[in-house]
């Protein structure tokens, strides 16, 4: 059995879903499909999960909703209408999002996920109903009857583990299973979505529960690129790259697989394929456990913006026993995660999302370093990018920062930070978000031109 996801630019219009359906038709063994909401048709198109984030806060703050739900209906009524789906299936889905957006606003958070929800679950319902139009065996299942049971955490939840008992049932379900992404239900039995992206993690999980052969996650390009095609020309494709790789990748910026779906993948050891929806016969790149190194030391490299730091000196912090705990207790009682934590022999820095800081938890923290901690100095560095080099091979090679560095002190690029995991799989550079692109397009040009 293999587990297929398409995202959102696959099931943009009726012809993408059309393409759909040929391609899960074109596998028998393709019985379990998750699906995004449409997406993007065109460069400044707007996703149907930002249209119904729109009309959920229209409704929030008491404005008129009627036009902006109108414009969510017409997209599914353009797929439904040029496939000649049954209308009475369009009928349920604009049913659906209008008792949806009537639905109870007092828990803000609870509302804002429905809504959200909505986008899939009504992309699901129409791509089963193009399935049976073509006489296929395809129904729409709900993660709840499923028993996709996630977290309370609203907008970014986990997966509880009873659900894999759960959902293993879908190995046996006759005919083809059409599964919405990106959301599950609360033990309460209220719905609750992954972060933006989570329809990956939501393919990852079936995939893990049912033991797939593979997880054929179906995007808009035919490979994962070793940098940003936009940053550089003739970009090298990644046919095979290992889980960890792509972790790292995903974490620190390549958008093509949310972080968060690598892990069920791993655990059930399930490769993950990524491959192109309108080029289906391409292999697009395989993610694996182990792979054989054979190119250079690096795989990839990845950037992206929205950082700050918060850099601490003090004398002899060195001899200090406890002072690092004491700094990252702060940012835990504020709530605060942390990305990086590079040091020296009198100072440190903690490295982490801009998004995070507020000005009012930025002053607090920094008086509380200053005051319980006797630092000599605090202060917070703002508008960082962090720009990774990623690739199993780094951990035989030598010299990978020796050059990277020269590359970034040749593109005149200052270096804030530096920063080589335990597992000698990355290296993080950190530099100003405005010298990102020539930093990473100096580092592509080193290693791989
Ligand atoms: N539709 C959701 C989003 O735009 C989830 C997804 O597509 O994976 O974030």
């Amino acid at each position: 059995m293999k587990v297929c996801k398409f995202g959102g630019s696959s099931l943009a219009d009726a012809a993408q879903v059309a393409q759909v359906c040929d391609v899960v038709l074109a596998d028998p063994d393709r019985r379990l499909v998750v699906v995004s909401a449409p997406g993007k048709r065109f460069k400044d198109d707007i996703k149907v999960t930002d249209l119904l984030i729109a009309c959920a806060n229209a409704r929030l703050d008491g404005k008129p909703t009627d036009e902006a739900l109108a414009v969510v209906v017409a997209r599914y009524r353009e797929i439904q209408e040029t496939l000649g789906v049954a209308p009475a299936v369009m009928d349920a889905i604009s049913e659906n999002l209008a008792t949806t957006l009537a639905g109870n606003v007092e828990h803000r958070e609870r509302f804002m996920d429905a809504m959200k929800a909505a986008g899939e679950d009504n992309s699901a319902r129409l791509v089963a109903a193009e399935l049976q139009r073509r006489g296929t065996d395809a129904r729409y299942l709900n993660p709840g009857d499923a028993g996709l049971l996630l977290s309370d955490e609203y907008g970014n939840a986990r997966l509880l583990p009873e659900s894999y008992d759960n959902l293993a049932r879908l190995h046996e379900a006759e005919g083809i299973t059409v599964f919405p992404g990106f959301f599950g239900y609360t033990r309460e039995g209220e719905v609750v979505t992954f972060s933006r992206g989570g329809s990956d993690i939501t393919g990852a999980i079936l995939a893990a529960a049912v033991k797939a052969e593979v997880y054929e996650n179906f995007t808009d390009v035919d490979f994962v690129c070793s940098i940003d095609p936009s940053l550089a020309e003739n970009v090298k494709p990644i046919t095979e790259m290992t889980y960890r790789e792509m972790r790292e990748l995903s974490y620190a910026g390549f958008n093509v697989l949310h972080d968060e779906a690598i892990i069920p993948a791993v655990h059930a050891e399930i490769p993950i394929r990524i491959c192109n929806t309108n080029n289906p016969a391409v292999p697009g790149t395989l993610i694996v456990a182990e792979r054989e190194v054979t190119h250079g030391a690096v795989l990839g490299i990845a950037g992206s913006g929205g950082f700050c730091s918060v850099l601490v000196s003090k004398y002899l912090m060195n001899r200090e026993i406890g002072f690092g705990r004491r700094i990252l207790q702060f940012f835990e009682e504020e709530g605060l995660s942390f990305e990086h934590m590079p040091s020296g022999v009198d100072n440190l820095s903690v490295v982490l999302r801009e998004d995070e800081l507020d000005t009012a938890t930025t002053e607090r923290i920094v008086t509380h370093i200053r005051e319980k901690l006797g630092a000599d100095s605090v202060s917070v560095e703002h508008g960082l990018a962090l720009v990774m080099l990623v690739g199993e091979g780094m951990h035989y090679t030598v010299g990978v920062a020796m050059r990277a560095t020269a590359a970034l002190a040749d593109a005149n690029v200052n270096l804030e930070m530096i920063d080589q995991g335990s597992s000698e799989l990355s290296i993080v550079f950190g530099i100003k978000e405005a010298d990102r692109k020539a930093a990473m397009k100096a580092l592509y040009e080193k290693f791989f031109e």
